[in-house]
């Protein structure tokens, strides 16, 4: 049964620093304005991104990129109220069929039993009711260790249960409710339709509607109306990564971009309380 006294906590899994700003940034903001603690495990330091914004494009910081990556995830993370910034320790693995992907620290190829370890001690550590990660569907964006994540996260949210599992790593810990994050279809659609309604190109060509839609999978929506400054403050803190004249990101005026789906949508995937379905809140069925 869960203790319905208890505080609420909130921790996050990310493959890397960005990522906690693309995904999750609004319902993050939410939950700290309630006092709710948010803990943010960031599996990789990012060491293979490169640098995305022509403007910094620069050797001074592309010799020190992964300090740089590692003082913007702080700044992003101040912003959007995370308490913690945990980094797991590995090397980023790089996009698909890329040389980084061969580094045997890289995350993709560490050992899942250690990974899950290193994970299993946050969560007993932090005691989280919620956990948030990616989903078992990453077709449109197969990123190594974004799919390690979603591996990772899974096996170490049943492992912390289990009493007999890392025995070393703290007392065992029920995680009660763990999401999935997507980016729905519908954003993209709005997206799409602000750009023409605005006479603005749209960056989402054919190919962004033939990705596969989740959004009937959806079944938690969270209302992240107001916080657009949090998104995308957030997302500015990452300068290297996110070209501040990005279309994709940044291509409409931000009063434009701050009434397009101002939800942040998930799939519940493990629940061990009641809550009925669809949901506006991850901690239904904790208070
Ligand atoms: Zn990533």
């Amino acid at each position: 049964m869960a203790d319905r006294d208890a505080p609420l906590r909130l921790l996050s899994v990310h493959a890397h620093p960005d990522d906690e700003a693309s995904k999750g940034a609004g319902t993050v903001h939410k939950y700290h304005l309630e006092g709710v603690r948010s803990t943010l495990v960031c599996c990789t330091g990012g060491e293979a991104g490169e640098i995305l914004n022509p403007a910094l494009d620069r050797p001074e910081i592309a010799e020190r990129l992964p300090e740089v990556r590692a003082e913007e995830l702080a700044a992003s993370a101040a912003i959007i109220g995370f308490d913690e910034v945990v980094m797991l320790g590995y090397r980023d693995s790089g996009m698909p069929d890329t040389p980084a992907n061969a580094d045997p620290g890289c995350f993709a190829r560490a050992p899942l039993d250690e990974a899950v370890g290193r994970l299993v001690e946050v969560i007993r550590r932090e005691r989280p009711q919620v956990l948030l990660t990616y989903g078992d569907d990453q077709r449109w964006y197969p990123h190594p260790d974004h799919i390690r994540v979603y591996e990772v996260s899974m096996a170490a949210v049943e492992a912390s249960a289990d009493a007999d599992r890392y025995p070393e790593a703290g007392e065992p810990w029920e995680v009660a409710k763990v999401y999935w994050s997507v980016w729905a279809r519908k954003r993209m659609e709005e997206m799409h339709r602000a750009f023409v309604d605005n006479g603005i190109e749209s960056p989402f060509d054919d190919a962004w509607f033939e990705r596969p839609s989740h959004d009937d999978r959806i079944t938690t929506t969270i209302d992240v109306d107001g916080l657009y400054e949090i998104r995308a403050g957030a997302l500015r803190a990452h300068a290297t990564q996110i070209d501040p004249e990005s279309p994709f990101w940044f291509g409409l005026p931000d009063e434009v971009l701050a009434t397009i789906h101002p939800y942040e949508d998930y799939i519940r995937a493990v629940s061990t309380v009641d809550a009925d379905l669809p949901e506006d809140d991850l901690f239904a069925g904790l208070r």
